[in-house]
C-alpha cells in the first residue's frame, strides 16, 4: 500500500481563502475588521519568523495585524499592563502571545491574563476547561488543524480507535478532546507508555506529537491507518539541516491508508487555524454566526 499524502499546504491555503472570503462579508455587510494582536518578547530568532509570517498572513486575509516587539528585560508588569490594554481594546479580536517567554516571565500567569474571548491560541485555562467539558472554547490551532485534516479525508470519525502519541497541554491534551468530541475511542501515549508499538497498532488514526525524529516507524503503523504527523524537527542530512517529523515518512507511507508530509503537512494549518480562530473570536464578540466549518 502507499498512502494517500494529506497535502497541509494546499488545505492551509483554502481555509485562508474561506477566512479572508468571510472577512470581506464582514467588513462589507457590518464595517467590522477582525484583528489579531501579537506580542513577542525577545529577540528568539524562531519565535520572529513566526511572528512576521502570521502578521503578513493576517493582512492577506483582510484583517488587521498589531504588533508588540518588547524587549528580552522587560518586566510582568509591563506585559501584563499591555494585555490589560489589549483586553479593552475594541479593534483587538485576537491576542496571542508568542512562547517561549524569557525565563523571568510566569507564562501561565501572562497567559491567563488574557481575556478568554480573545485568547485565540487557546491556552487560557477558561479554555482549556471549555474544552474538557464539551463547551465552545477558543481551541489551540495545531490540533484545531489536524481535526480539520482529519474530518475532510474521513467525513465522520465516529467509532474510529485515535492513538495520540504526546500528552503536551498545546498539542496532545487538546488533541485528546478534540478526538473525543468527535466520539473517537482515545487512548494517549507518552514517554512511560509500554510497548508503544502494539498501542500505536490498535490505530485508525495515529497522530504524533512527540519531538523526536522519525521515532513512529512503518512496523508501529496499522496497514490503512491515517497518520498525522505533528512533528518539526531539524537535523542534519547528508550536511544540510532539514525538517522531518516525528514519523519516519518513507516506511509509514508504506503501510499507512493516508499520511501528512513534514514540511507541508499539519505546519501550514497551525497559521490558518490561527486566522479562523481571530475571525471566530470576532463573530462571537458581536453575536454574529461563526463561520461553518472553521470551528471545533
Ligand atoms: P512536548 O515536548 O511538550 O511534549 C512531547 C510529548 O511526547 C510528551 O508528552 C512526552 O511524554 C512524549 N514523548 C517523549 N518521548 C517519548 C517517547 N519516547 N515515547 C512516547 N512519548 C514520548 O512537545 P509538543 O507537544 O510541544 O510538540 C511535539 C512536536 O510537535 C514537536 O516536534 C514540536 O516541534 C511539534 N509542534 C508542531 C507544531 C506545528 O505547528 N506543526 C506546533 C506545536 C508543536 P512525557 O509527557 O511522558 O514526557
Amino acid at each position: 500500500m502507499t498512502a494517500t499524502v494529506i497535502d497541509g499546504k494546499a488545505f492551509a491555503a483554502r481555509v485562508r481563502a474561506q477566512v479572508a472570503a468571510h472577512v470581506a462579508r464582514l467588513r462589507d455587510e457590518h464595517g467590522l475588521v477582525p484583528g489579531l494582536a501579537v506580542v513577542l518578547v525577545g529577540e528568539d530568532p524562531a519565535s520572529q519568523v513566526y511572528v512576521r509570517n502570521k502578521g503578513t498572513q493576517t493582512v492577506e486575509a483582510g484583517m488587521q495585524s498589531f504588533e508588540y516587539r518588547l524587549p528580552a528585560e522587560t518586566s510582568e508588569a509591563d506585559l501584563l499592563a499591555l494585555i490589560a490594554r489589549l483586553n479593552t481594546d475594541p479593534a483587538v479580536h485576537g491576542i496571542l502571545v508568542q512562547l517561549p517567554l524569557p525565563a523571568h516571565l510566569d507564562s501561565d500567569l501572562v497567559i491567563n491574563a488574557i481575556d478568554p474571548a480573545k485568547d485565540v491560541d487557546g491556552f487560557h485555562i477558561s479554555n482549556v476547561g471549555l474544552l474538557g467539558t464539551g463547551q465552545k472554547a477558543m481551541v489551540p490551532c495545531t490540533p484545531l488543524g489536524c481535526l480539520m485534516m482529519l474530518r475532510d479525508h474521513h467525513g465522520s470519525l465516529a467509532g474510529l480507535n485515535a492513538v495520540v502519541v504526546g500528552r503536551s497541554n498545546i498539542v496532545g491534551k487538546p488533541m485528546v478532546q478534540l478526538l473525543l468530541g468527535d466520539s473517537c475511542t482515545v487512548t494517549i501515549a507518552h514517554s512511560r507508555t509500554k510497548d508503544l508499538g502494539a498501542v500505536c497498532r490498535g490505530a485508525d488514526i495515529l497522530v504524533a506529537a512527540v519531538g523526536r525524529p522519525e521515532m513512529i516507524t512503518g512496523d508501529m503503523i496499522r496497514p490503512g491507518a491515517t497518520v498525522i504527523d505533528v512533528g518539526i524537527n531539524r537535523v542534519e542530512r547528508n550536511g544540510r539541516m532539514c525538517l522531518v517529523g516525528d514519523v519516519d515518512h518513507a516506511t509509514a507511507a508504506a503501510v499507512a491508508g493516508a499520511i501528512t508530509p513534514v514540511p507541508g503537512g499539519v505546519g501550514p494549518m497551525t497559521i490558518a487555524c490561527l486566522l479562523a480562530n481571530t475571525l471566530t473570536a470576532c463573530c462571537r464578540a458581536n453575536g454574529l454566526p461563526e463561520p461553518e466549518g472553521l470551528t471545533a
